[in-house]
């Protein structure tokens, strides 16, 4: 997009009616697809998306100090079930979702503190700023994700930038002349 220069997509809502040849067994049909689907995803309702970190760490698919490890006894820690008996504090949903993944958390004092009620981290956020970074502090995520909403950035690319970062200055492609400071060294657990 941005190399067309293209700023913006505007889509205007429609106002007509969509017309339904059923009615009746359209609303059968929805209703039976909404039971399924909640049915099917208790794990996303309670966990979110994070509730699939410890089976993707497992699998190979979770970045640990910026994708040089490939498992962390740690990992539990960031975990959607860590989560729930954290800082979790409600759910949202899309629209009308009827999974409604979305965590709603708060850390409510410490260093980590958040201001407010906020959209918690996703299972890529537990895997950027933390595994990446060798964070385990599940409070420590929770508020540095909560500062890249607040400053418009994507979690990802922080963490992934973060890590980089890190990975240079250990392998003395950077020194701390170059960055202005020391980068502390996490010794891997
Ligand atoms: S639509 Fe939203 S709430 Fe529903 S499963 Fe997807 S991300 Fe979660």
């Amino acid at each position: 997009m941005g190399g067309k220069n293209l700023k913006a997509i505007a889509v205007e809502r429609g106002s007509r009616k969509i017309a339904v040849h059923n009615k009746e067994e359209l609303n059968r049909s929805v209703k039976q697809a909404v039971k399924l689907m909640v049915s099917l995803s208790n794990g996303m309702r309670l966990y979110g998306t994070s509730g699939g970190v410890v089976k993707c760490h497992d699998l190979g698919d979770f970045p640990i100090k910026n994708w040089q490890l490939r498992s962390w006894q740690k990992v539990s820690n960031l975990s959607g079930m860590r989560l729930a008996v954290t800082v979790l504090k409600g759910r949202y949903y899309c629209g009308k979702c009827p999974v409604g993944c979305g965590r709603v958390v708060q850390v409510e004092e410490g260093r980590y503190k958040t201001p407010v009620k906020a959209g918690g981290p996703e299972y890529e956020t537990m895997g950027s700023l933390g595994g990446n970074l060798l964070i385990d502090n599940i409070e420590a995520v929770t508020r540095a994700n909560d500062l890249c909403n607040r400053y418009g950035l994507d979690t990802i690319s922080v963490g992934q930038v973060i890590s980089f970062a890190f990975e240079a200055y250990e392998k003395n492609y950077v020194n701390k002349n170059d960055i202005g400071g020391e980068f502390p060294i996490i010794p891997y657990l």
